[in-house]
């Protein structure tokens, strides 16, 4: 039997936000793995094992997957959003760099990410140039972040912030929301989508002078606006030209 490996996008949430191409690769596979909460998004069948695994051992469950893959299993590693966004494609990858090629097929399968399902939520925030920042600072440090954040406010990008916050790390959202208040000033608009395409979806959108750390967590992604982001009735959107 010849395996496979496939690193696969499962979207923000809802069923519908998950690709044919995506369900497809699901539907035939024999082995799930990840992150515990993301193998809990697949329905058990038979002939599926799911092989769930805590958050920081993704280089451990890349090369797991790609064990079984070698012995002829059809694997699906499952990322939330797009794999390839703060996810598992580049852990694969990590996992395979300098070793012999594999002697079987793998494919990275988009998915939607969370930006993207948030920013429809919203209206249009990410119209014109935006950049994303992962706000994490288990695998980079904040000095690193903190230049990011500062050099693409400066720049006027809107800007996608990942994991916001988390009970390991509280204080680094509020210096985030510091610092955007020195490069942005009071007035600029802030949006906190959380749990985007669920059941549990909510959104808000406030000005920076009225933007609380405790208004993110970890489900939810934070779009700040440039500087022509403006409200629209319930909507918020960045207008395409810029001044
Ligand atoms: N690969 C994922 C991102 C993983 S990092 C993707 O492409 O979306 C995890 C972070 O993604 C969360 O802390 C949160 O900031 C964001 N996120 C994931 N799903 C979300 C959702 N349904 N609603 C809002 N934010 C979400």
């Amino acid at each position: 039997m010849t395996g496979w490996l496939a690193v696969a996008g499962l979207g923000p949430g809802a069923e519908a936000l998950i690709t044919p191409e995506v369900q497809a690769a699901l539907d035939t596979a024999t082995d799930i793995v990840g992150y515990i909460l993301y193998v809990a998004r697949i329905a058990p069948r038979p002939g599926l094992t799911l092989h769930p695994s805590d958050n920081r051992v993704e280089l451990e469950r890349a090369r797991a997957a790609l064990a079984l893959a070698a012995a002829g299993r059809r694997v699906v590693i499952v990322s939330s959003g797009d794999p390839g966004v703060f996810a598992m494609a580049s852990a694969l990858f990590e996992a395979l760099d300098g070793a012999p090629a594999p002697g079987f097929d793998i494919r990275i399968l988009p998915g939607i990410t969370a930006m993207l399902a948030a920013a429809a939520a919203l209206g249009a925030p990410l119209g014109h140039d935006f950049c994303a920042i992962n706000l994490s600072d288990n695998l980079k440090p904040w000095a690193l972040i903190e230049r990011r954040l500062r050099l693409a406010a400066q720049a006027d990008f809107a800007i996608a912030f990942y994991n916001p916050r988390s009970k390991s790390r509280p204080e680094g959202f509020a210096r985030a929301l510091d610092i955007l208040r020195e490069e942005c000033g009071p007035d600029r608009l802030i949006s906190f989508a959380r749990a985007v395409s669920t059941p549990d979806q909510a959104l808000a959108t406030v000005t920076l002078a009225e933007a609380r750390p405790d208004m993110a967590d970890m489900r939810t992604v934070v779009i700040l606006g440039n500087s022509a982001t403006r409200r629209a009735g319930p909507w918020v959107y960045t207008p395409r030209s810029a001044a």
